[in-house]
């Protein structure tokens, strides 16, 4: 086998680029996209961020947690009002 050949697995490294930069997106001071856990709102009006690009990394249960309560403010955001529990 070739010496060369290097893998790097980056697993809990923050979100990637791409999209966090293309939306201009602020970051938290950990590189995780910068919205309060109660509201999921970005810095820019509309979009919005849970979960591990906006935790940082975590557990399944918080992913869970924060992708319902996270679609309560979207729902809200679009319909001025939201029956999600
Ligand atoms: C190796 C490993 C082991 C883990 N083990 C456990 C465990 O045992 N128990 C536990 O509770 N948690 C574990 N976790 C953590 C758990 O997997 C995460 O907390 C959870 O998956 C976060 O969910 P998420 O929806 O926020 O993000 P993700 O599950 O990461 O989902 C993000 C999705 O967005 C997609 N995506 C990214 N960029 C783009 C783009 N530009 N366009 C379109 N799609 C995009 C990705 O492909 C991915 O499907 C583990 C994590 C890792 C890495």
């Amino acid at each position: 086998m070739p010496a060369d050949i290097v893998l790097i697995a980056m697993g809990f490294m923050g979100p990637e680029g791409g999209l966090v930069e293309q939306f201009g997106l602020e970051k938290d001071n950990r590189s995780n996209i910068a919205a309060d856990y109660d509201k999921f709102a970005t810095s820019k009006p509309g979009v919005f961020a849970a979960g591990d690009g906006r935790r940082g990394q975590s557990l399944i249960v918080w992913a869970i947690d924060e992708g319902r309560r996270c679609a309560r403010e979207v729902d809200t955001f679009l319909m001025g009002k939201s029956y999600l529990p």
